[in-house]
């Protein structure tokens, strides 16, 4: 009974399949990318997930590695 219960689910985790906003379509081993600001009320923020290849094409980095 020792179990460890996450019960967060930080967004900067790799989700098993999400939508690439550079490539535009569903892919696997996304990451966070970014979070755009939209100003127009409270969690209007859009996160933005870039595949691993979208990552090394457009120099991407993971707002988890900075
Ligand atoms: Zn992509």
């Amino acid at each position: 009974m020792a179990e460890i219960t996450q019960t967060q689910s930080a967004p900067t985790t790799p989700t098993a399949y999400a939508y690439c906003a550079w490539h535009k379509g569903i892919t696997r081993d996304v990451r966070l990318i970014q979070i755009e600001e939209s100003g127009s009320g409270p969690g209007t923020g859009r996160q933005r997930f870039a595949c691993h290849p979208c990552q090394i094409r457009y120099g991407l980095v993971p707002l988890a590695d900075r």
